[in-house]
């Protein structure tokens, strides 16, 4: 009975501090800043904590948009992430079912982001609550954690020692269906090669010229060769950023790709990072041309905790999916009925490992506008192919994430539809969902130490001595996207 009290401190705190949560959401929307950029996000997100109380540390491990609010003393000390930044290109019109822009090219929140930071705001403004009124010991922190699109802020953060002494880290992520993460994402290393040549006359005198261009088109053959021979989950993407510029009539003197590989290990990153190396070596070689190796970010697998995302199933279950308005509903059919040919996808994958029976009332939901269930807990995990900065944090301490429906059924990530539902009550009862469920899981945990005990417990057995290996090497600074230094 004083747990449940506890928690309804907290949910009612929530309640109570609506309106400014709200609007500290929809201010980051419409600032949609990219990574590493986001010093008016940054400033609206101290803002709150400042006046809810706590103490606030900016420029967090030596990261300019990082930063922490903490309250309370003593042990348990439990982390809330926040992330705040937008993606490149995506501005949209809110509400709208079809894609317009307002500022053409500008940034939107494409991975809702906005709404990430503010509801795990909210949850540690909940516990403090709780901490206050019942007057136990322990500490709640919020990290603010700039650039996770492309840039893997918490792993920047990692290596300067954030992370430490944290007995446990709750997040969430917006989506369109309601899940306690159980699986695991990809480590990933982002890499630019930069090929430098030698200018020439292409008709006149090509004799002179070493094409640059020609090495990057070289070393992407041979990364083509190589994708046969590495292991199946490892994924190795690029992107031409430079072709050494619009003269087909000159030998370009500079060439740039930038490559992300991804693979289920650090280890097994480096390991293929060292075999890319080679190739960009290779390819300088026959071109006559030099290749310089620069590490943009990296971040670590995602290790999720069983112990603490069963407690946030629970606490999502015990909630409960909110009510919508006809007009709400109206919204997410249309966005819905319009997605194409994602609708399904995120409720067959997150149904594949299910037991049967279970399984087929997942995909009973098929055809809805917006789902208003919890995804059976899954005890096993999905692997999911993409890769997040929260693995960095995952090999610090007992790590756990959330999805909550935030979005229309099937609406795919990255894309306009998640800007245009950025700040409607949808995503706001979503958002508040998640806030309620992440500051009632931490508030099982400063209940129950066996509990913090048994996700430490869990956490060194799945790590069997394996200790954590910070992807990011000596040196290597946070970059704004398309930042060539
Ligand atoms: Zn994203
Ligand atoms: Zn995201």
């Amino acid at each position: 009975m004083e747990i449940i009290m506890g928690k309804q401190t907290a949910w009612n705190e929530i309640d109570n501090k609506t309106k400014e949560i709200l609007e500290a959401s929809d201010r980051i929307w419409g600032c949609a800043e990219t990574a590493f950029l986001e010093d008016q996000s940054v400033g609206i997100l101290c803002d709150v904590l400042r006046k809810e109380g706590f103490t606030v540390e900016e420029n967090l491990a030596d990261v300019r948009t990082a930063f922490k609010g903490t309250y309370g003393s003593g042990k348990p000390v439990i982390g809330f992430l926040g992330e705040f930044d937008a993606l490149s290109g995506l501005d949209q019109e809110a509400g709208l079912s079809e894609k317009k822009q307002t500022h053409a090219g500008a940034p939107g929140h494409g991975c809702g982001h906005n709404m990430l930071g503010t509801a795990s705001l909210a949850a540690a403004i909940g516990v403090k609550k709780y901490l206050e009124e019942t007057g136990k010991p322990g500490t709640v922190i919020y990290f603010g954690c700039p650039g996770e699109e492309g840039g893997s802020g918490k792993a920047f953060m990692a290596k300067g020692g954030a992370f430490r002494g944290l007995d446990a880290a709750i997040t969430w992520h917006p989506g369109d269906v309601t899940v306690a993460d159980t699986g695991s994402s990809l480590a990933n290393y982002q890499v630019a090669y930069k090929f430098y040549g030698v200018s020439a006359h292409a008709g006149g005198a090509p004799h002179l010229g070493r094409s640059a261009l020609d090495a990057l088109e070289l070393m992407n053959m041979g990364v083509q060769f190589l994708r046969e021979h590495v292991i199946p989950e490892a994924r190795i993407h690029y992107a031409i950023t430079n072709t050494g510029g619009y003269s087909p009539n000159v030998v370009q003197p500079y060439a740039e790709v930038l490559y992300l590989i991804r693979a289920p290990k650090n280890r097994q990153v480096e390991e293929i990072y060292q075999r890319v190396n080679k190739i960009a070596e290779g390819a300088a070689h026959m071109t006559e041309t030099r290749v310089e190796v620069d590490f943009v970010k990296g971040c670590s697998n995602l290790i999720s905790n069983h112990v603490i995302a069963k407690k946030l199933w629970d606490n999502l279950t015990e909630i409960g999916a909110p009510e919508y308005t006809d007009e709400e509903l109206a919204f997410a059919k249309s966005i819905s009925e319009g997605v194409g040919a994602s609708r399904f996808e995120s409720i067959e994958k997150q149904s594949a490992n299910l037991p049967r029976d279970e399984k087929q009332k997942v995909l009973e939901h098929r055809g809805e506008s917006i789902y208003r269930f919890v995804v059976p807990f899954d005890p096993v995990g999905v692997m999911s192919f993409g890769s997040t900065d929260v693995g960095d944090v995952s090999w610090n301490c007992p790590t756990a994430q959330a999805y909550v429906t935030t979005w229309a059924a099937g609406t795919p990530g990255h894309s306009w539809q998640v800007v245009s539902q950025g700040k409607s009550g949808i995503a706001h009862k979503g958002l508040l969902w998640a806030a309620k469920a992440m500051a009632g899981t931490a508030i099982d945990l400063f209940e129950d130490p066996e509990l913090i005990k048994a996700a430490k417990e869990e956490m060194a057995e799945t790590l069997n001595g394996e200790e954590y290996l910070c992807p990011i090497p000596d040196g290597c600074r946070p970059r704004a996207l398309g930042m060539t230094k």
